[in-house]
Order: C-alpha cells, then structure tokens, then sequence
C-alpha cells in the first residue's frame, strides 16, 4: 500500500556513525544508504573515519578520537570493512574499536537467502553464530620467548563466559528458537574452553525453555558440512566463533551476503563479515547485500522494524527474481555494477 488515509507522525531520526572504512568499503555503504534512504529509513548519520586513513595519520589504534566520541554519544554504528596493516606493529582497528566499547558479542545470522543456489539450497539453513568477541587469544598477548619461539596467551574469564552465554539465550529466545549449542574445545584446553563449556551448562539451566547441548568445536565444523540444519544458536569464544562463522557463511552464499552485529552494553556495530577486498575496491563491482543485510540488524536493533521488513523484502524480491545481480552471486555469472544491483533493490521496495 503506497497512500496512506491518514498521515503518520513524525519519527525523530536516530544518529548512527557511518564508518565507511576501506577497499570496497566506501561503496558498500554509499550502496547501503542509498537503499535505505530511499525506504525511508529514519537514520542521520555522522561519518566517522576509522582504518588504514587513520593508520597512515599515525593514529595507532587505526580510529581518531572523534571516531570514537561519535559512537560513545550515539551508542550505534554501522561500518565498512577495516584494512589491517601488515608489519608495521599496529593492531586492527576492528579489534580495538570492539575493546574499546566492550562489545563483547558478535552474533552472525546464517540464513538460507532467496534465490541463492548453493550445494546447501533447500536444507533450510537458519541459525546464529554467537561468537566472544573480546577475549580468547585475539587478547593480542604475544611473544617471542626466545629465538624460535613465539607465545601467546588464551585469556577467558568466568564475567566473559556468563556473558556470551547469556546473549546467546536472549538471542533465542528473542527469535523464538529452540536449541543453543554450546562448541567448545573443553576436551583439551579443559580450564580455558572447559570454562565456557562448564558456565554454559550452568547459565542455560536458568533457560529451561531452551535445549541445550555441548559439542566439540572441530566436530561441530563438521556437523555444519554435514547436517547444518540441526543448529538453532551455536556459542563460542573467539577464535573457534570467527572461524566457524565464516564456514557457516560459506554455507549459505559467501561473505557477500554475511551480516553481523558486535554487541555491548553501551554500543553496538553493524558490519559485514567479509573485509576490503582489495581485488576489487574501486571498480563498483562489489556486493553490498552483506552490509545491507548488517543494516537491517540496525534497524531492528534501534526499532525500526517496518523498514527493515520493507527492504528485506525487496532485497529477496530481487535475489529470487536472479537480475541485475553482482558478480559474486549472478546465477549465469554475468554480474552487474553495485549501483544497478541498488538501482533493483529500490525499484523492488514498492513490491508486496
Ligand atoms: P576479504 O573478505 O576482503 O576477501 C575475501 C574474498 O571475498 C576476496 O576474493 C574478495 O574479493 C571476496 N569478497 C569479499 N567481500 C566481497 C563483496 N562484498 N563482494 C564481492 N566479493 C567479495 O578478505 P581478505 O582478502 O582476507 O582481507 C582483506 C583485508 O580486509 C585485510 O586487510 C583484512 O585484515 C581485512 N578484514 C577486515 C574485516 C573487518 O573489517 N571486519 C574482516 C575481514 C578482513
């Protein structure tokens, strides 16, 4: 329905920092405004630098003290990928910019899409990955304790378990699922990994609407080959969660389309899975669907669900529909640029 009888109250826009990032950043989240002006999203942003400008500026965290004011007033930010400089001692900014606001949860939807042919299609893959995101190894505490000799510390604490495994449970219970399973490598690492095994059981017992069950990690890689509609929400720490979502991804179309959320208790940041993808920066060719689908992870998260609805809807207009798509997801491998693919998209919005 395009006219409405009577008019609707003005919403108040709700300022989110936009960091467009690098490589094919910048164009996956002009593709991603674009669409979501055009819905009418009720979104002001504040672009905020962060990456491989900010590295270049000396800024050693890889994000300006600006960058940072803007999501600590704002409290939500939606941002492109950040390219990690190689050998010059800095550390990613996406790691920092996850410390420095505590976002301890990034929780990665793997869903089946539209449209999307896959040696997986019509096993009706739909479940959550749930992944630490501030401690484990990814602490960065590294060394050299001796000539040939590198040593790094896993850091996992009891707070950081009870956390994870608690928006594991609000995760499904908010989207009514059923099953969370908790995949760790306890077998080995039994004070590290066994810690979130053990927190896990413990946590999930309060949750007795929910099935729980504990698997070992490399078994649940493969049981995610092998039977990968059996998983609801899968926890993990952040090593075993970073690694485990990128296969879930792969299940269900690749980075292209792979969105996520790093949650806090003060922020939360909507990125795509995949990074700058420097093969292709700069030649309007990349997907955006990744980015946009993170975008409407936002929109929910501020409650804008009647736009989120919307886009998702002509987003699976268009994938089913199988035109003026990207290179990485065109059926007949004849790819478009990102603007035609938005251009679709947008046309697609007025499509009940
Ligand atoms: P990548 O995700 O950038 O690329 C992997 C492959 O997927 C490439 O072939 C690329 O062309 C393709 N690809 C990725 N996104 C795509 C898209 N939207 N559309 C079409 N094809 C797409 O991984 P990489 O090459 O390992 O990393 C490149 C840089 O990105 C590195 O500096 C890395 O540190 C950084 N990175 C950042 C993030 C982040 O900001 N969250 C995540 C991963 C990697």
């Amino acid at each position: 329905m395009d006219s409405l009888p009577v008019a609707l109250p003005t919403r108040t826009k709700v300022k989110v920092t936009a960091m467009p990032g690098d490589g094919i950043g910048p164009e996956v989240m002009k593709a991603t405004q674009t669409v979501l002006a055009a819905a009418g999203a009720q979104v002001e942003w504040e672009e905020a630098l962060a990456g491989a400008e900010a590295f270049r500026r000396g800024i050693s965290t890889g994000a300006p003290q600006e960058t940072l004011d803007s999501i600590a007033r704002n409290g939500v930010a939606l941002k492109g990928p950040l390219e990690t400089p190689v050998g010059h001692g800095e550390k990613s900014a996406n790691v920092a910019l996850r410390k420095t606001f505590e976002m301890y949860g990034n929780v990665r939807p793997v869903r089946e899409l539209p449209g999307i042919r896959t040696p997986f299609s019509g096993r009706g893959i739909d479940f959550v990955v749930v992944r630490e995101n501030v401690e484990d190894v990814y602490a960065g505490i590294e060394h050299m304790q001796t000539p040939g000799v590198a040593q790094c510390l896993k850091i996992i604490t009891e707070v950081g378990c009870e956390r994870i495994v608690r928006l594991a449970a609000a995760v499904a219970e908010a989207e009514g699922r059923k099953k969370v399973t908790v995949a760790t490598k306890a077998n080995i690492m039994k004070l590290t990994e066994g810690m979130l095994k053990r927190v896990g059981e413990a946590v999930l017992k309060d949750h007795p609407s929910l099935a729980h069950e504990h698997m070992i990690v490399d078994n649940c890689a493969h049981q995610m080959v092998i039977r990968p509609e059996q998983f609801d929400v899968t926890v993990m720490t952040n090593m075993n969660g970073d690694i485990l979502s990128d296969l879930a991804a792969g299940l269900v179309g690749g980075l292209g389309v792979a969105p996520s959320a790093n949650l806090g208790d003060e922020a939360a940041m909507f990125e795509a899975v995949h990074g700058s993808a420097p093969q292709i920066a700069g030649k309007g060719i990349a997907n955006p669907t990744a980015l946009l689908l993170s975008a409407l992870m936002m929109l929910r998260h501020i409650g804008d669900f009647a736009t989120a609805r919307r886009i998702e809807h002509a987003l699976y207009v268009t994938l089913e529909e199988g035109r003026d798509l990207t290179g990485d997801i065109a059926r007949d491998g004849e790819g478009v640029p990102t603007a035609q693919y938005v251009d679709r998209i947008i046309a697609n919005l007025g499509r009940e």
